[in-house]
């Protein structure tokens, strides 16, 4: 699916899993938004593999598309090297993830794999156990969506493609249905919900 319906879906689905709160105060409002900004990036991130998509843009912007391979390439070999020196494992782990992103096929890497969403989970848990939920519910969002489209490799590192081709990227569905179903899902969620007063 095309980037902007991950971005559509993840919403829709972390205002399912994780309700708008009910007359919420500052506090809550801001980290349930906090929550929703999170989700939906987690729902574009398996798309680094190809430094060419949506997900690639967002992380290097002003980097032409035809130069961000070779840049997440270097990306990636400096905080492998950076990590190795500072014993950062997590630096060396998110420098591996560039340099596949920058060698591998799009949809063919670890990034589009239960194991990536695993990692992607451990990575944001030690950062902050409360980002869990959004990270689980975006990236998973991605992954159902794109094994219903494009496949996935599900079993990573081992072959095995898994694929219901239901729909076609950037097709009808993916266009009309997915991404504005996902948008009406998401506001029903919130219209006829107190913090519709924010918005
Ligand atoms: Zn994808």
């Amino acid at each position: 699916m095309m980037g902007k319906t991950h971005m559509a879906v993840g919403a829709a689905a972390y205002a399912v899993v994780v309700p708008p709160p009910d007359k919420p105060s500052i506090t809550e409002l801001v980290a349930w938004l906090t929550g929703l900004a999170v989700c939906i990036i987690a729902a574009i991130a398996a798309d680094v593999d190809d430094p060419k998509t949506y997900a690639g843009k967002l992380i290097m912007p002003f980097i032409p598309r035809w130069l961000r391979p070779t840049a997440f390439a270097v990306v990636g070999i400096l905080a492998i090297w950076h990590g190795y020196n500072q014993s950062n494992q997590i630096l060396m782990l998110i420098g591996f993830g560039f340099f596949g992103a920058a060698i591998s096929r799009h949809r063919n890497s670890p990034t589009h794999s239960p194991a990536g969403l695993l990692c992607a989970c451990v990575v944001v848990y030690i950062y902050s156990p409360m980002l869990l939920i959004p990270i689980l519910t975006g990236y998973s969002s991605h992954l159902i969506i794109d094994a219903i489209t494009e496949g996935i490799p599900w079993a990573w590192p081992l072959p095995g493609w898994f694929k219901i081709p239901l729909f076609k990227t950037g097709g009808f569905f993916d266009v009309i249905v997915f991404r504005y179903g996902a948008v009406l899902v998401f506001l029903n969620q919130i219209i006829g919900n107190d913090i519709s007063a924010f918005f």
